[in-house]
C-alpha cells in the first residue's frame, strides 16, 4: 500500500497566506520541502483523503484526473480538508461522464455542510455517512473511522487496511479520545503506518488540546508501542505543519524528527508499506 502525501500544511499554507513571520520568510526563501500546500492525500492513487482548496493545485502538480477518483474520505469540516465550493463546478459547468460519481465518507458533520450544495452536483457526487467504530469496505479496503480530540463536533481519524498492511491516518487531532484508544486496544489493531499530526513543530507541550507537538507526538507513539500496536517496522510520519510551530521549517524540523525516530513529510512524498 502507497500513501502519498499531496499537501502537509495546517490551514494557512505554508509560508501562510498574508504572514511574514520569520518561519514564513525563512521558507519562502529557502523553498524547496519547506514550500507546503493544505493537507491531502492519496492511497495506491484511488483513495483520497480530504477535499481541501488545494486539490485543484494537487491535481495539476500530480497528474491526477479527479474523474478517475470515485472515493474520498474526509477526516472534518475545517476548510484546510473540505472545501465544499470547488463542488459547484460539478453543477453543469464540469463535464464528467454522465455515471461519474465521487462518492464522499464522512461524519454527520460533513453531511451538514454538504447540505447546502444545489440538487444539480448530485449527479456526479454521493455523501456516505460514517460512524465511527463500524469498519466499513471501499472496493479492497476496510477502512474504519475513529473518533479525533480536534476542535469540530465530530472529527475522525481513519485507519486503512488493504488486507495486508494498515496504516492510520490520524489528522487533525490531539493525542487521542480515551474511546478511540479503547478501541485500538481492544481490537488488537496494528499500524504499519501512523502519520501523525504535528501542527506545532518542536514544542514539548501546548497550552490547548486540539493538535500535536513533537512532545505529544513521542507521548502518543510510546502509548502505541506500548499496547503494541504498533513496532520497530512501523513507519512513523510527523504531517500537517503551522508556520506557527517551533522549529517547523522543514530543513529545521526534519533532522529533530530524525533524532527522536520520525520520518517529517513533505508535498509529493511517497511511503509504500
Ligand atoms: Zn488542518
Ligand atoms: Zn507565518
Ligand atoms: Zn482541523
Amino acid at each position: 500500500m502507497k500513501l502519498k502525501y499531496l499537501g502537509t500544511a495546517a490551514a494557512e499554507g505554508y509560508p501562510a497566506i498574508f504572514c511574514q513571520c520569520e518561519n514564513c520568510k525563512k521558507a519562502l526563501k529557502e523553498k524547496g520541502k519547506n514550500i507546503r500546500s493544505r493537507s491531502q492525500a492519496i492511497i495506491d492513487d484511488r483513495l483520497l483523503i480530504d477535499f481541501p482548496c488545494d486539490t485543484y493545485y494537487h491535481c495539476l502538480i500530480n497528474g491526477i484526473d479527479l474523474c478517475d477518483i470515485h472515493h474520498c474520505l474526509i477526516t472534518h469540516v475545517h476548510k484546510d480538508h473540505l472545501y465544499p465550493v470547488e463542488f459547484l463546478n460539478l453543477n453543469g459547468f464540469s463535464h464528467p461522464s454522465p455515471d461519474y460519481k465521487l462518492n464522499l465518507y464522512g461524519s454527520e458533520d460533513v453531511e451538514k455542510i454538504l447540505a447546502d450544495l444545489p440538487a444539480g452536483v448530485y449527479n456526479h457526487l454521493n455523501f456516505v455517512k460514517i460512524n465511527p467504530f463500524e469498519p466499513f469496505k471501499i472496493e479492497k479496503y476496510t477502512v474504519t473511522a475513529l473518533p479525533a480530540y480536534h476542535a469540530t463536533d465530530n472529527p475522525y481519524i481513519y485507519s486503512v487496511s488493504d488486507g495486508e498492511k494498515t496504516l492510520l491516518y490520524a489528522h487533525d487531532t490531539d493525542i487521542f479520545p480515551e474511546k478511540t484508544w479503547e478501541y485500538i486496544t481492544d481490537n488488537k489493531m496494528h499500524f504499519d503506518l501512523v502519520s501523525m499530526d504535528c501542527t506545532e513543530g518542536a514544542y514539548e507541550d501546548l497550552s490547548y488540546r486540539g493538535h500535536m507537538c513533537l512532545g505529544r507526538n513521542i507521548t502518543c507513539r510510546q502509548r502505541l508501542a506500548d499496547g503494541k500496536n504498533i513496532d520497530e517496522n512501523t513507519k512513523t510520519v510527523l504531517n500537517h505543519f503551522s508556520h506557527n510551530g517551533l522549529y517547523a521549517n522543514y530543513s529545521d524540523f526534519a533532522p529533530i524528527a530524525a533524532e527522536n525516530g520520525f520520518e517529517t513529510s513533505f508535498d509529493g512524498m511517497e511511503i509504500t508499506i
